[in-house]
């Protein structure tokens, strides 16, 4: 059988795997154990498994593999960022970065092959959408970060203890994939993250907010990066679909369903010099989300050649994150990390081939339903 005829056991979340193999007519009990062996140990010959008898391991051979997208160029930064390209097939590259930070060390992971949303400021929507990532995609990112900072304990490297879906692409146009690769991200046989440590970032597909909130209880972060409509729709075209409010409800919706969250949601806001990031503008976002529990995450603007906005001040960003303070919010101004390898938030290109068009991405069901 040749490999595309085979199936990538990547693409099975636990429960998935338990049916593929008592499809076999094999117990339950062997999806647990290739479960560990996967993504506890990093093995992907089946005839490393040591636990399964040695005609299972043949049948298995013959018609599944185990496959994680290969890595095509490794960056590494100065701040110890590292950026893999890795291959999608076809000439498609997409990005994955791994972000130490004291004792701990966060994955952002890929969800599409480019992104459809052409928010105006960043990098990955500027270069188009080409198609939804499989499960294997997604979390075969963490298994192929995992493999290069070692299964077992690394000195040098920490084990990735945090898992952001804010690489590219927008993850709720590909809830039936990313959902998959978050349930092998918590389950202990997996990777065994805490929930609150996966996090999945969206421009705000407010009727994909209430089916992942029906399908998996994770961490949520909300891309608003305006106070009003008005501004927003300029800056994430989205909006105008879906606009503050219904995603504000929508996230009500969500906190009060979820535990990970610990009842409130991450707020987004990339400041943008001279548009968005005034003391005035601070103020009316305090109003926008005075009946919303979250803590607030700004993030400077990364520059980018397919951009002309610019970064803004020390200042214009300290006084911004002051008058959050003084409104009682929770905020977070966060670093840049790994711009020197253009690994930072907003700036991850891979190589999107056979692009749709603008228009027809922005209206299409497959993207936007
Ligand atoms: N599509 C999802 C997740 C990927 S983008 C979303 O938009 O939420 C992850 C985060 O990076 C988003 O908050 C996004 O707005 C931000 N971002 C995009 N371009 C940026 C840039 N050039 N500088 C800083 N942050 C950027
Ligand atoms: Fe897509 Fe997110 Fe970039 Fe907007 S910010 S274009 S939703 S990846």
């Amino acid at each position: 059988m040749s490999e595309e005829s085979k199936i990538n056991l990547l693409n099975f979340d636990y429960e998935a795997l338990e049916k593929f193999v008592e499809s076999l007519g094999e117990k339950k009990f062997r999806a647990k154990q290739i479960m560990k062996w996967i993504y506890q140990f990093g093995v992907t010959d089946f005839a490393e498994m040591t636990n399964i008898k040695r005609d299972l391991q043949v049948k298995l051979s013959e018609i599944a593999y185990i496959k994680a997208p290969e890595i095509k160029v490794q960056n590494n930064s100065a701040d110890g960022t590292i950026k893999w390209a890795l291959d999608a097939g076809d000439g498609q590259l997409i990005e994955t970065v791994y972000i130490p930070d004291g004792d701990r060390a966060t994955l952002c992971v890929s969800t599409q092959v480019g992104c459809a949303v052409n928010c105006a400021f960043c990098a990955t929507g500027a270069q188009g959408y080409n198609r939804n990532l499989k499960t294997s995609e997604i979390i075969g990112q963490v298994w192929r970060a995992t493999s290069c900072i070692g299964f077992t304990p690394n000195p040098k490297l920490r084990a990735i203890d945090n898992v952001v879906l804010m690489g590219m692409g927008e993850p709720l146009f590909n809830l039936d994939n990313v959902v998959p690769a978050m349930k092998i991200m918590l389950d202990d046989l997996g990777f065994g993250l805490s929930k609150r440590r996966v996090t999945i970032s969206t421009a705000g597909v407010v009727p994909n907010i209430d089916k992942l909130g029906d399908m998996i209880d994770v961490a949520l972060a909300i891309s608003l990066h305006a106070p009003n409509d008005e501004l927003r729709t300029k800056l994430v075209p989205l909006n105008e679909r879906y606009n503050i409010k219904s995603i504000l409800d929508a996230v009500a919706r969500y906190v009060s369903k979820s535990n990970a969250n610990s009842g409130r949601v991450t707020i987004e806001y990339v400041l943008l010099a001279g548009v968005n990031d005034s003391p005035k503008q601070a103020k009316e976002l305090a109003k926008t989300l005075a009946n919303t529990p979250c803590k607030i995450n700004l993030i400077p603007f990364n520059p980018h050649q397919d951009s002309s906005f610019k970064k803004p001040s020390i200042e214009a960003v300290n006084k911004f994150y002051q008058v959050l303070i003084d409104h009682g919010f929770t905020v977070v101004t966060r670093k840049t990390r790994g711009d020197d390898i253009k690994a930072a938030c907003g700036q991850l290109v891979g190589e999107v081939k056979n692009k749709m068009k603008k228009i027809a991405r922005f209206t299409s069901n497959e993207v936007l339903e």
